[in-house]
């Protein structure tokens, strides 16, 4: 029983959710990543899985973004927390104070992120940034189907792939759902991090923290950080950090990744969120843009009943989407080495190279953060102002 080609199976478990007799398990795969793996003992041949793998249906073929803002919420310290402007949490603080629900991906003990359900605000700060490793979704489509069936507001967030296949899973439209997927620019896999985790420090079990997207010195020139037990911590610019730079160039995406359908703007959320790449303010109220700014792009009218509730929460202006997809280019294609350069890449990841021969090998001239960057910011700052006198 084949579900759909490996090239472009994403890893998003629907498959495995919608079984009816639980004869498929996700099982690691090509390079690590997770695969489907069926039982034929326990497989009926019903057919549901390949009827509902997303892989095989058939794309949206129009763009319907109908409204792009940048934004960021006006909480400094959930601001800090986020990869971008912090836009998410407000969101999901809205679902929760209806008696609703959020699923996102949290980080487990051993720093794998898995999608999980949370009911309460205070434990929104679990589902906060990037984590740059691909999330297992385990049981959460039919436990958010669960909570629909139960009259629960339900606010679903993760990547595009994810977002068609809780869709998918669930067959059907649902009133009390609210969708938000992510600009996308892929997935490696979580034993690449745990490779990278051994060469910094002996294991991941020595972890306490990772964030990915540490604003420090700012949001758009980022370090990676990592917490360790003995109160250490590894802190290096994105740019000098080898596992971030293998993500960043795409050598170390899942294969679906490097071929994604779903990078453009024909979206799967009612909303999508991402960081607003390439900005520049129109107005001295967004002079601040650079300790983190969000991408929103409303797609639906449940997207625009989102917004109009959190808008008194954020700092806020309209956008285009022309502006927005200029900036961001996993809105417009994938990113994708070239095929022969991926494929010894990976035969050296299967040989044991480190993730630091690795990156030197394949990325011998990393990017390097400009000498005079202060100056470039502080013009980018206040751009306005020239727009203004123009
Ligand atoms: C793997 C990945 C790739 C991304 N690529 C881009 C890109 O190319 N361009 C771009 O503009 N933005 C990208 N983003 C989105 C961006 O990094 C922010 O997540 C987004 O802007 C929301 O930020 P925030 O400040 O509102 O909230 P944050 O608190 O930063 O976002 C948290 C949200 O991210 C979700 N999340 C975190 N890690 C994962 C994961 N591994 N899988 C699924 N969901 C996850 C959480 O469930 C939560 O909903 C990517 C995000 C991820 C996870
Ligand atoms: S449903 Fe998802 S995990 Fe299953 S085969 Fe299709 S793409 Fe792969
Ligand atoms: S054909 Fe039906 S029973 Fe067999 S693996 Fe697919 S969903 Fe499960
Ligand atoms: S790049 Fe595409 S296939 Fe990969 S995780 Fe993102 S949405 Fe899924």
């Amino acid at each position: 029983m084949k579900i759909c080609d490996y090239s472009v199976c994403t890893g998003c478990g629907a498959c495995a959710n919608i079984c009816p007799t639980q004869a498929i398990k996700m099982t690691i795969g090509l390079h690590d990543f997770i695969y489907p793996h069926i039982n034929n003992e326990l497989c009926c041949n019903c057919g549901l899985c390949s009827a509902r793998c997303p892989a095989n249906a058939k794309p949206i073929n129009s763009c319907n973004v109908n409204k792009v803002y940048a934004a960021w919420n006006k909480n400094k310290q959930v601001r800090a927390n986020s990869s971008s402007g912090g836009v998410f949490n407000i969101i999901a603080e809205k679902i929760i104070s209806d008696f609703g629900v959020v699923a996102g991906a949290k980080w487990t003990n051993n720093f794998h992120p898995e999608h999980c359900l949370i009911e309460n605000k205070e434990k929104l700060f679990l589902l906060n940034g990037s984590k740059y490793v691909q999330s297992d979704t385990a049981n959460i489509y039919s436990e958010v189907k669960d909570a629909l069936k139960k009259g629960k507001n339900v606010l679903f967030s993760g990547t595009p792939c994810q977002n068609h296949a809780l869709k998918s899973y669930l067959g059907k439209e649902y009133n009390n759902l609210y969708q938000i997927d992510l600009v996308c620019h892929g997935v490696p896999s979580y034993d690449m991090l745990c490779r990278h985790i051994c060469e910094i420090k002996s294991s991941i079990n020595k972890v306490v923290d990772i964030k990915f997207r540490y604003k420090n010195p700012y949001w758009d020139y980022c370090s990676v950080k990592i917490d360790f037990t003995d109160g250490s911590s590894y802190v290096k610019y994105t740019s000098d950090d080898s596992y971030f730079t293998l993500f960043n160039i795409g050598y170390s995406l899942r294969d679906s990744c490097r071929q994604c359908k779903y990078t453009n703007t024909y979206r799967y959320g009612d909303i999508t969120l991402g960081d607003y790449w390439g900005y520049s303010p129109n107005s001295s109220k967004m002079r601040d843009f650079q300790k983190g700014i969000s991408l929103i792009l409303v797609n639906s009218l449940k997207g625009e009943e989102i917004l109009d509730r959190i808008k008194g929460d954020l700092i806020i202006e309209p956008s285009t989407l022309n502006q927005a997809i200029k900036g961001n280019r996993s809105l417009k294609m994938p990113f994708s080495p070239p095929e022969g350069e991926v494929n010894e890449f990976w035969i050296d990841y299967e040989n044991g190279m480190t993730v630091d021969e690795l990156c030197k090998k394949y990325v011998p001239t990393p990017y390097v953060v400009p000498k005079l960057l202060w100056l470039r910011r502080l013009k980018r700052k206040y751009k306005w102002v020239i727009k203004k006198s123009e």
